[in-house]
């Protein structure tokens, strides 16, 4: 899947209530602890524990009450819980959060700017809590979803502070652990905030995905990448690059190991006028907590647009162009 675009004027709507946030916040250093703009945003935070049917079952109970009309529907309601994980969810008017437990330390701070990120964009409040007329489509859903993780990445990564410490790095997975360990935030969203937050000339791409050497039984070849992740640059100049050739690539030069780096190579991707560009692609792997309780294994890639590729002349001179 494809990182979906948050409109323009969302995202400054989105940019504006941010900032106010952290300026509330005064001088506040990474990393930020979401307790305090849980605090500064007047929330009430609560936790349940996700393993638990009867505590799940007094959470389900909450949903249809707070959004009756929208969420009477079984299905609807279904496919919301089973969007949400149920890891956090956000009650409009009574300004409560509630908090999967259980979570991985990690996930952890993300539900919480989250669910932070929706309280932030106000027009969730007619989506969420909406009148009976409008259908939680699924596409409606992905879209307030985006924003909310939007929100959610600009309050956790501190919006500007994060792209001038980018910015400032080298764009490798090394410089995503030492960003991801700044700005006390897991390697998956570091890697998102990295490729969308990128300002320069260069294409970037993310992968998020299984291990191609070691895929469960639930990997689906004609969807083998759990996010693909393109930066503004790259969307615009390489649209029609396909998740299925990105993870092509990730098979062709990923090795056996089960964590840590697993490979890297120059890669050659066509871009939508079919003309080719090289790429440092780099992957490792970690293992994350399966819903099923076991562990599978996770890879992050990163892939940088090198140069364009050079064309030989015929008195031997390399040319770029
Ligand atoms: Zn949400």
């Amino acid at each position: 899947m494809k990182n979906p675009v948050v409109g323009k004027s969302e995202r400054r709507r989105i940019d504006r209530s941010v900032e106010r946030l952290l300026r509330d916040l005064k001088g506040v250093e990474p990393p930020l602890k979401m307790d305090d703009v849980i605090r500064q945003m007047q929330l009430d935070l609560q936790y349940y524990q996700g393993s638990d049917p009867s505590n799940v079952r007094e959470v389900v109970h909450s949903i249809k009450v707070a959004g009756k009309n929208l969420l009477s529907s079984r299905t609807i309601l279904g496919r919301v819980i089973k969007k949400l994980g149920l890891k956090g969810l956000l009650f409009w008017d009574d300004n409560r959060i509630l908090i999967d437990s259980e979570q991985h330390r990690a996930k952890f701070k993300w539900s919480k700017a989250h669910e932070c990120g929706h309280k932030l964009c106000e027009w969730h409040q007619d989506y969420l809590l909406g009148d009976s007329s409008t259908e939680l489509s699924l596409s409606c859903h992905k879209t307030i979803e985006a924003e909310a993780n939007y929100a959610a990445g600009q309050i956790a990564f501190m919006k500007d502070r994060f792209v001038e410490e980018l910015m400032d790095s080298s764009i490798s997975l090394a410089s995503l652990r030492s960003l991801a360990t700044t700005f006390g935030n897991s390697q998956t969203s570091t890697l998102w905030r990295m490729v969308e937050e990128y300002r320069g000339q260069k294409s970037i791409v993310g992968i998020v995905s299984e291990h191609p050497k070691h895929p469960s039984d639930e990997f689906d070849a004609l969807d083998p990448c759990r996010y693909v992740i393109q930066s503004p640059e790259f969307r615009h100049r390489f649209g029609t690059v396909s998740e299925i050739s990105l993870f092509a690539e990730l098979n062709d030069y990923c090795g056996y190991q089960r964590g840590g780096p697993i490979g890297n190579a120059e890669v050659e991707l066509i871009d939508d006028n079919g003309e080719p560009h090289e790429f440092h692609f780099e992957s490792f792997c970690y293992k994350i907590k399966s819903p099923e309780g076991g562990h599978v294994l996770q890879v992050l890639t990163l892939g940088v647009e090198v140069a364009e590729l050079s064309v030989t002349t015929s008195v031997g001179s390399r040319i770029l162009h």
